[in-house]
């Protein structure tokens, strides 16, 4: 299956604090959580095909996390079959 995607962030793994809270902040639903720790012993969030560039996840994290691109062209991603 392939999800139109708008855009795409970068996650500074190390300054997150796994609060959890970027995960519901996002509309399109395209962040979980990792099942790995970053080095404070933070699980952090992983993105996934059908970001929109929206910017609700930077806006919202409290430890300047992610930075949003946006991309001219949508481009389509592959998503694996579950
Ligand atoms: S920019 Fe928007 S769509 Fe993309 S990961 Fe952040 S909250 Fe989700
Ligand atoms: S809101 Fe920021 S600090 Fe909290 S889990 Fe998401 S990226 Fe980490």
């Amino acid at each position: 299956m392939k999800v139109l995607t708008r855009g795409t962030v970068t996650v500074d793994v190390e300054q997150c604090k796994g609060c959890d809270m970027c995960i519901p902040a996002c509309p399109p639903g395209v962040l979980s959580m990792s099942r790995e720790v970053n080095g404070r012993g933070y699980r952090f969030p992983i993105l996934h095909p059908g970001c929109t560039g929206c910017q609700a996840c930077q806006q919202i994290c409290p430890d300047w996390v992610f930075e949003v691109f946006r991309y001219e062209e949508p481009i389509e991603l592959e998503v694996p079959e579950s």
